[in-house]
């Protein structure tokens, strides 16, 4: 994967001073990456018997739905306050300051489904292991959580008890 890892653009201080910002877009735009990313996701996932992707706004938008069309399964948005339309369930988790929250429709899973959670980044956790829970809310089963880029240092999958976390690249 260290050919993905070439493609990744490092951008230092952004957003704010002394966060070194893992930029997708560099990946993304390139044709060899961007199938190398999706083949890589899809061979670490495709014997865990998925039922269903679940994307992480906002970049977790990118590599989910064509991750489930590979996978043969439909793909769930989970997003910020307010952007969905139906009935939700909402999970707060903490920040390294003050709090966020993230919602799913509460018909988005069905109870006893595989589900398979996406992101770009896993970071420390706290948005993986809040979606996490909000799938297992609706009655989901958390097959699996794929990343492209985790950040080992800040030990984010120690967030992810019990479950299986794969990521193709590692910083
Ligand atoms: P966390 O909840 O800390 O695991 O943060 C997860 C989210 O923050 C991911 O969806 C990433 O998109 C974003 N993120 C956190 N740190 C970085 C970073 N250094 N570079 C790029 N994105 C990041």
């Amino acid at each position: 994967m260290d050919n993905l890892k070439s493609l990744i653009r490092e951008v230092p201080d952004y957003p704010k001073p002394g966060i070194l910002f893992y930029d997708i877009t560099t990946l993304l735009k390139d044709t060899a990456g961007l199938k190398g990313v999706l083949d890589g996701l899809h061979a670490k996932t495709a014997g865990l018997g998925i039922d269903k992707v679940v994307g992480i706004e906002a970049r977790g938008f990118i590599f989910g739905p064509a991750l489930a069309y590979a996978l043969g399964t439909g793909f769930v948005p989970i997003r910020k306050p307010k952007k969905l339309p139906s009935a939700v369930e909402r999970m707060e988790y903490a920040l390294e300051y003050g709090t966020d929250v993230i919602e799913i429709h509460k018909d988005a899973v069905e109870p006893g489904q595989r589900v398979l959670i996406v992101d770009d980044v896993l970071a420390t956790g706290g948005t993986a292991a809040a979606a996490a829970k909000l799938v297992e809310k609706l009655g989901g089963t958390v097959a699996g959580l794929s990343f492209v880029i985790e950040l080992d240092f800040l030990s984010g999958r120690a967030k992810l008890p019990g479950h299986r976390v794969d990521s193709l690249v590692h910083y």
